[in-house]
């Protein structure tokens, strides 16, 4: 790819919608990307938060094009640099990535079209941007902008800290008067001064978006046998592309192996395999179609594929944190996907077990065990998934979802009144003060060190509950701390108390019962069309497969993945409008000047050609 016969850039100084209809191929602005786009045209600097397919390409590509000058995008991954600047051609930009898989011939090319001006749009690695002295001259052109992606890598906080990110902080001293726009999927309040401070931003303007990811359904199962229960879940999913997460290597390779043998087109992909064997996993997930990845969560950073349909997790992720940022994998198109998990209280056990492993400071064990806990008040919620995923992350849902298993499966409860009496008791017994762990101990009659020293073994309430597993009082004191039953003792250290006295009482005297949810029974449902994906209702299914097909051999013809020659969400578009003219084929989702040019002939013949069969 050393020629850039591409339309010459004509929208320096242009109205921004025009570039987002004419270029992009769509009607609005997406939340607060007009905002961004406006603030960052103007020549302002800033901090973009927004979740993974919230759009924030769009927010720095555009003003790129209607400022005077390059635009200069700093990247951390080649791939991900590679499939931008793919797309960005397809749509007639300008556009070039300079990196070390760059060939000779390639990249002096490229040094004649930036003496020249005659680049838009440069895609450059940290390191390469501050080294060597392109920065230096870079500064003699003009310049648009500078975005800087996955932001978070400048972070040491953060879980991607990348030590180059860290030179970035030079532009902010060398060319104050070029815009810097910073980007980052990654919400954590602590991340974000990081950023600002780094990249000094501090004049700059945070625009941040919500973390709710609607299409995105949440289905949890209990885990009872999880080969069988994956079965039955990707069924539904054939053909199409997924992500299966598992905690160990050897998972990995068995789950690949199984889902191979039921004819699944499925690999396997973890830190294990040497770096030619991962690579070939990838670059098959990202350019065949319907391929399912097998993982650990060595998977991650880099996976903008948008069609992936599905992520499933057959073991607990590490904390929510990190479980929305793998299920955030899914759905990117904005079509429906599914984030499924079985979960059970094996996994918790052994999850407490690594922390208690672990060589981390006694601090630091606390601050996993909260996570867990946070991750267990999701999984155990009885309301709804996402209202709790999003609290965590600093959100109010003041509705519950209605995509979510707890919304859409009615639940079973159960009568709990005598576990959570005997529960209640212990807690008042002990001396309203103590936590999960401690309280489990009296209510199962441990003998441990600690109720010995504090003569615990003489209360009443010792050994009541061995009726129950410790999880299952964990579960139930997380349940009636939920509901109000219990509180917890302020001064932060993971005591437990009685919530409101009265209630409790009447609870204890039998004048109140208690019904709280029982274990789910394990059923799978056909996901059911999110309002996401209106037009998917009336597309024809065999079209879409037509247009698939057209789209595969493209991408083939010209080494691209097929996601860079139109989005699912386009295809989809397509077979429910069914335009017959070009003119109608401007106006559908995702076809800019460009790719009306390049494609509108090929894609009308193809419907037409459906439409002469049926
Ligand atoms: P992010 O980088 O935030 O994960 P992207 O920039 O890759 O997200 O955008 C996600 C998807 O949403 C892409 O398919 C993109 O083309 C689409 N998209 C972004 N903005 C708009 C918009 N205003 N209208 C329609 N589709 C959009
Ligand atoms: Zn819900």
């Amino acid at each position: 790819m050393t020629s850039f016969t591409v339309v010459q850039s004509s929208f320096s100084g242009s109205d921004p919608l025009r570039v987002l209809r004419e270029v992009f191929g769509y009607d609005h602005f997406r939340g607060p990307q007009e905002a961004i786009v406006q603030h960052v045209i103007a020549g302002g600097s800033g901090l973009v938060l927004m979740p993974t397919g919230g759009g924030k390409s769009l927010c720095y590509q555009v003003p790129a094009l209607c400022r005077e000058g390059l635009a200069v995008v700093v990247s951390p991954l080649i791939a991900l640099m590679d499939d931008q600047v793919q797309s960005m051609r397809q749509a007639g930009v300008r556009a070039a990535a300079l990196h070390s898989g760059l060939a000779a011939e390639a990249s002096s090319a490229l040094w004649r079209s930036l003496l020249r001006d005659e680049l838009d749009l440069l895609y450059v690695s940290p390191e390469r941007l501050l080294n060597g002295g392109l920065l230096e001259r870079l500064q003699e052109r003009p310049l648009a902008l500078f975005a800087i992606d996955e932001a978070h890598c400048v972070s040491q906080w953060g879980h991607d800290f990348r030590p180059e990110y860290l030179q970035l902080e030079a532009l902010a001293l060398r060319l104050p008067q070029v815009p810097r726009l910073a980007l980052t999927a990654t919400a954590d309040p602590r991340t974000r001064s990081e950023i600002i401070e780094r990249l000094a931003l501090e004049q700059g303007r945070v625009f941040l978006a919500s973390f709710d990811r609607p299409n995105i359904r949440y289905l949890l199962r209990p885990k009872l046998e999880a080969k069988e229960q994956l079965l039955a879940f990707l069924e539904e999913f054939r053909g199409e592309a997924g992500i299966v997460y598992a905690r160990s290597r050897s998972r990995v390779d068995r789950f690949a192996a199984l889902l191979q043998a039921s004819g699944h087109d499925a690999v396997a992909y973890h830190a294990g395999m040497d770096a030619g064997q991962r690579s070939s996993a990838l670059s098959r997930f990202r350019n065949d179609s319907g391929v399912v990845v097998v993982a650990t969560i060595a998977f991650g950073m880099g996976i903008d594929k948008p069609d992936v349909r599905f992520v499933a997790h057959l073991d607990l992720p590490k904390s929510l944190e990190a479980y929305y940022q793998e299920t955030g994998r899914g759905g990117r198109d904005g079509l429906p996907a599914t984030a499924w998990m079985v979960h059970g209280p094996g996994d918790v056990t052994q999850l407490r077990r690594f922390i208690e492993d672990s060589d981390a400071e006694a601090a630091q064990k606390r601050i996993e065990h909260g996570k867990l806990d946070a991750l267990l008040g999701f999984t155990e919620t009885p309301g709804c998934r996402r209202q709790v995923l999003l609290a965590h992350l600093g959100e109010t849902l003041a509705e519950p979802c209605g995509n979510c298993d707890r919304c859409l499966e009615p639940q079973v409860l159960e009568d709990r009144t005598v576990a959570a009496q005997k529960a209640l008791s212990a807690v008042f017994r002990t001396g309203q003060r103590f936590g999960a762990a401690h309280l489990t101990d009296v209510l199962l009659g441990a003998d441990t060190a600690r109720v010995r020293s504090l003569g615990h073994q003489d209360l009443s309430v010792y050994g009541i509950g061995k009726e129950l597993a410790r999880e299952q009082w964990r579960t139930l004191l997380r349940q009636l701390t939920s509901q109000g039953w219990l509180e917890p003792v302020p001064d932060g250290r993971g005591g437990l108390r009685w919530g409101e006295e009265a209630r409790v009482r009447a609870l204890l005297r039998g004048e109140l019962t208690l019904e709280l949810p029982a274990t789910p029974a394990s059923q799978e449902r056909r996901p059911a069309i999110a309002a996401a994906a209106g037009a998917e209702a009336e597309a024809e299914p065999e079209l879409v497969a037509a247009l698939k097909k057209w789209r595969r051999e493209q991408a083939r013809e010209q080494g691209v993945p097929p996601y860079v020659v139109f989005h699912d969400r386009t295809l989809v578009e397509l077979a429910a409008r069914r335009p017959a003219q070009l003119n109608d084929l401007a106006q559908v989702s995702g076809i800019g000047a460009a790719k009306l040019e390049r494609y509108g002939e090929a894609v009308l013949a193809v419907i037409q050609g459906w439409g002469a069969q049926t």
